[in-house]
């Protein structure tokens, strides 16, 4: 199978790297900047062999031209960003599957934070690398779409199998966790999560990935169509993306 590990760079980003010792595979995701992954590679002996590329906001993407000049790795990313990711060797859309060594991996269109976002799914490892599109306990700040693409986007990611991991772009979770406790404040799964979070941050522990199953209980951008919340908006019957533009616009205000 393959390992994983979250690589912390940059502010309060992300990068995830992928091995697949059998086949010789070191994949990165999402590479913000270079000289973590420089780090962690060589301190391993691993060769970069491919980028994944869910967006293309530098935060993201700034350390792929100098980890391409380290090792020609194959830089894969959404067809969508096709004029905003500079040369990209292979691009992907909705429903796409690719093979990268023990690893079936699917495409998913994600558009919210910005119009071509993906999110990449290997199905046997049960991995998801949801970028800015999915957090812990939030979502992506909808910089291009709107709030009926981004519900339809967590929608699909919600539909993933609960044991998948969430490999999400940043460390927001603490942040996130005082937002939604503020408009859920009865969920224990919710509370019980933000518990766990704040012991994680008190000793300097990433939050991430975190199971796909708690989100779904937790993560109040997963849960538009739960009539808890949308009564918390004092809008019962209102059609989920209407309820999930309530959320979003209330965490986009939320000072807390
Ligand atoms: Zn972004």
């Amino acid at each position: 199978m393959v390992e994983v590990h979250v690589v912390p760079a940059l502010t309060d980003n992300y990068i995830h790297i992928i091995h697949d010792a059998a086949h010789g595979l070191t994949i990165v995701v999402d590479p913000g900047e270079a000289a973590p992954v420089r780090a962690f590679l060589s301190e391993r002996g691993w060769r970069l062999t491919h980028i994944l590329a869910t967006h293309h906001h530098g935060d993201h993407i700034g350390g792929i031209p100098d980890l391409r000049a380290d090792s020609h790795a194959m830089l894969i990313g959404p067809r969508a960003e096709i004029d905003r990711i500079p040369e990209m060797d292979a691009t992907h859309g909705e429903g796409d599957i690719f093979t990268l060594g023990s690893q079936t991996v699917r495409v998913f269109d994600t558009p919210g934070h910005t119009r071509g976002h993906c999110a990449f799914f290997f199905e046997e490892a049960r991995l998801l690398f949801s970028g800015d599109t999915l957090f812990s306990l939030g979502c992506g700040r909808l910089f291009e779409g709107t709030p009926a693409q981004m519900w339809d986007s967590l929608s699909t990611l919600r539909a993933l199998p609960g044991d998948t991991r969430v490999h999400c772009g940043h460390e927001y979770t603490a942040s996130n966790a005082r937002f939604a406790r503020s408009i859920d404040p009865d969920n224990a799964a919710l509370k019980a999560r933000a518990e766990e979070v704040a012991a994680l941050r008190a000793k300097g522990l990433p939050t991430v990935p975190s199971r796909l199953s708690d989100e779904i209980a937790a993560n109040p951008f997963l849960r538009a169509d739960d009539p808890g919340l949308a009564a918390h908006f004092g809008m019962t019957g209102a059609p989920p993306a209407t309820v999930f533009a309530a959320i979003r616009k209330a965490k986009d205000e939320f000072r807390g």
